[in-house]
Formats: C-alpha cells, structure tokens, sequence
C-alpha cells in the first residue's frame, strides 16, 4: 500500500496502481503514473471504451490494460486512481476502500506532480468561460497558461508534458466539476474562483446539499497563503465558505472589499479609473460580465496588469456554444447555446435578450424545475419549441404561456423558429437539458443547430 498521507513523501515508483476508467481523464492519468515509473493496470468495465484507440501506445508504453470488467488484479494494487466518470459509490471504490487501497481523482494524482501556481474554477454555470478568459488574460501578460481539467484536456495530460521542465511564469488553469473533487487528498489551488451554485447533476447526486458540498471541497486543503475568489452575489455560495485562506469577492451588485466595481454604465479597477465601459464588454449578458469579473480578480492576484485584462475584456470572443451568434437571417438572431443544459442558463440566456424571443429547448431530462422559468418567459418569449425526452414535461410545466409546439428533430425544430420568427426576433437553442438522448454531446447538438441555420437560405 502507498502511504499518501504526506504529500511530499509519496513515492509511486516501482508501485503498483490501479487506475478505473479508460476514457481521456484515465488514460492521462496512466500515462502520467507510467511517466513516473508506477505499474500501471488501466481497467474499465466497458467492452470497448475510447482508450482501446490509444492501446497500441499504451502497450508500448508498458501499462497494462483489461476491459468488459474489473478483475481481481485491481484490489492487489497499492492506489488506485479514479476517473471522474465512475460514480463514488462503484463497486470497484467501494471494494477497494474496504481493502484500504487509497483512492485519489486523476486530479489528486496530477497535482502531486507540479510546483506551477494551480488557478481552479468551480461553479455550476461559466466554468469554461471563465477559465477560457483566465487563460487569454494570461497569456495577454507574461504567464504561460496550461488550461486542463473539466475543459477536455485532462491535467495529468499538461503536468505530464511538462514534467522535465516546468516553464518559469508557467500557470495551471483548470475547470474543475465536481465529479473531479470527490477524490482528493491534497489538491491545494494558490487562486480557487468560486463562480455561483445552482441545482445541476441531481442526477448523480442525493441532494443539493450533497452536490454542493462536493463542489466546495475544491477550497478544503487551501491555507491562508492562498485565495479565494467567490461570488457575493450568489448567497448560498457566499454562506458556504469557510477557510483560513484570504477571500477576496466578486459582484456585480457591489461589495466593499472587491477589486473591481460596476455602475449602470462603467466598471472600475481597484485604483477607482475606468477599467472599461459596459457597451464595449465582447460579450452579451450580465452573467458574461460576472465571469469577467471573476477572471479579473484572479489574474489581478497573480500580477497580471490591468491593460491585459482590459484589452481581453474588449476582444474576447467567447466560447463555441454558449449563447454563441450564429447568424442573422431575414432580421432574426439566432443564438446557439446547446451548453444550457441546466435551468440557471437558460435563464441568464433569456436575460441576455430583450425579445422577443423564440425558445428551442428539450433534450434528456436532468431532474430539473422547469417551472422556474415562468418568470424569465413571460412577456419575452412568443413561442417555445420543444423537443427530445424532456419534451412531454417541458410542456406540462410552461404550457400554456407561452405556446409551445413539439419538434421531432433539431432539424425540424430550426424550420418551425423559422416559421414563426419576424424580423427583430432572436431564435435561442437553450435547451435546459443534456444532450444524450438524440446526439453525442453538447458540441454535436450546437453543431446540427448551426448547420441547420445556416442552411436556412437554401430553403426559401
Ligand atoms: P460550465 O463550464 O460551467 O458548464 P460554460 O462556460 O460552458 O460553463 O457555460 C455553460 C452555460 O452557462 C452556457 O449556456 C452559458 O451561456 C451559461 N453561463 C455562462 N456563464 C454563466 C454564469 N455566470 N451564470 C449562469 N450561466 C452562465
């Protein structure tokens, strides 16, 4: 067995680890346990998970690999190291915790490897918007940013291509979900950005009380030479922090120790000069403004200059699929942001938009209340659309105002906003669900809306 109870004493070499799921985080991590000279058994229950693409390269690397189930092997094993899509209570964790094998997340496991500043994201809505603004404010400056985490790119992915030489003015930027916090140790970020909480993932989670306590673990290792930069907007986020590190927030509403303040007009920096004037903010919605907020305060704690931040403020250009402009045709906007997948986006969405509005939404039902939409619809939005397996209740909650109509394909669904927008209208792909049930993911789901609207002319 691996003694992890200090840090600096964790010796993995010559060890060996098991590592459970063989998707993009697991195989990283492998690699990086590989890199470090631990005997590597990567194993996923699955019969064909996506590693097998990378087999012939793990083979040659020495890890071994088995999958269509777990064997016995894994509980001879003197760690084991967790994918953050295998749920807390698998059997595999459950078992090995019986066993006391020690049990890390893939980001535990990274994070022993790297003396780089590690800058953590957490929130339910603007992650990786947040992290992307991070990361170009960054980069603006003198830091080298090494985005990784929730955004695609797992961390033992950067902390392996960088464990020769770590890069001076090297900064680790990562998106953490909260999938990703279940399993650590020792995760200690120097700048953790608590971004807002609302209900998301009840489907893998008992309570909010239980979601929103994985979330905040991400501050739990944190001392008082680190900082905590959170929303004071978001009260139950606010009132759920507590930690000897410093805390500096962030609010659009306004909050005395906060580095940057808003008007009805203007933001201003720590110094009080005009950081830059709302209309020339790159991005639509107040919650956009929040994030840059968020990035802001963040980069201002690792010395990025104020003209970094500012210039990024103007040219930012956001990110694919969330409330992305996809094009205006016949007078109409139409607004990709298949990244809604939870009710609070949907409604930062519609606040984005003075309308009206025509609303496609639907998709696999993730639990959530779609009756709090009332407010954000009335007087906005003529028309909903709805489509997927979370159609029927979509209907129930919101019918019968405004009206909505059944789509049976994305494809179908874009022709009916058609059909029913006017010039000055905006058709918003906000669909308040995941994506699971008609397409691949979210990104599949953006790109079919956008092929559809942009194929909108060829059809009249
Ligand atoms: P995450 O990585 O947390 O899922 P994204 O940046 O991918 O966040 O954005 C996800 C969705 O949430 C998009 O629809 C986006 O428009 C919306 N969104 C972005 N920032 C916020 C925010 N601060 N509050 C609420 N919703 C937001």
């Amino acid at each position: 067995m691996i003694d992890i109870t200090v840090k600096e004493n964790i010796e993995l070499r010559g060890k060996m680890v098991a590592v459970i799921g063989a998707r993009k985080s697991g195989t990283a991590a492998a690699k990086l346990l590989n890199k470090v000279g631990a005997d590597v058994l990567l194993s996923d229950q699955n019969e064909s998970p996506p590693a097998t693409k990378n087999l012939s390269e793990l083979e040659r690397l020495g890890v071994a690999t088995e999958f269509g189930g777990h064997s016995e092997k894994i509980y001879a094993s003197d760690m084991m190291v967790v994918s953050p899509g295998v749920p807390q209570n698998a059997g595999a964790i459950r078992r090995a915790s019986e066993k006391e094998i020690p049990v890390v997340s893939e980001i535990e496991l990274a994070s022993w490897f790297t003396d780089l500043p590690i800058v953590a994201v957490t929130g339910s809505n603007g992650k990786t918007t947040t992290t992307a603004m991070l990361a170009e404010m960054c980069a603006k400056d003198k830091f080298t940013p090494f985005l990784a985490g929730n955004i695609g790119i797992p961390f033992s992915e950067t902390v392996a291509s960088i464990l020769d030489a770590q890069p001076e003015n090297g900064v680790h930027i990562l998106e953490i979900s909260s999938f990703q916090m279940e399993h650590i140790r020792h995760f200690r970020p120097k700048v953790a950005v608590l971004l807002n909480l609302s209900a998301d993932h009840l489907d893998r989670y008992s309570s909010m009380a239980e979601y929103a306590a994985a979330k905040i673990r991400i501050i739990e290792n944190m001392t008082a030479d680190d900082t905590v930069v959170f929303n004071s907007d978001d009260l139950q986020l606010s009132e759920m922090i507590h930690t000897p590190a410093q805390l500096i927030p962030f609010a659009l509403a306004g909050h005395s120790d906060s580095f940057f303040s808003v008007n009805e007009t203007k933001v201003y920096d720590e110094a009080n000069e005009i950081l830059i004037y709302k209309k020339d903010v790159s991005l639509p919605g107040v919650h956009n403004l929040a994030n840059f907020l968020a990035a802001a305060t963040a980069c201002r704690l690792l010395d990025v200059t104020v003209e970094a931040i500012q210039d990024v403020m103007q040219t930012f250009s956001g990110v694919p699929h969330r409330l992305e402009h996809v094009r205006t045709f016949n007078g109409v906007d139409y607004y990709n942001d298949s990244k809604a997948t939870n009710i609070d986006s949907v409604k930062v969405a519609l606040d984005s938009f003075p309308g009206p509005v025509i609303l496609i939404m639907g998709g696999r039902d993730k639990g959530a209340n779609f009756r709090e939409l009332h407010p954000f619809l009335a007087g906005k939005v003529k028309q909903i659309i709805v489509l997927g397996e979370a159609a029927d209740r979509i209907q129930e909650s919101l019918s019968p105002i405004p009206p909505s109509i059944r789509a049976h394909s994305l494809d179908s669904a874009v022709s009916l906003a058609h059909d029913y927008s006017a010039s000055g209208d905006t058709v918003l792909l906000a669909p308040g669900c995941a994506s699971f049930d008609m397409f691949a993911n979210f990104e599949e789901r953006g790109d079919c809306f956008k092929q559809g609207v942009n194929a909108l002319e060829s059809q009249r």
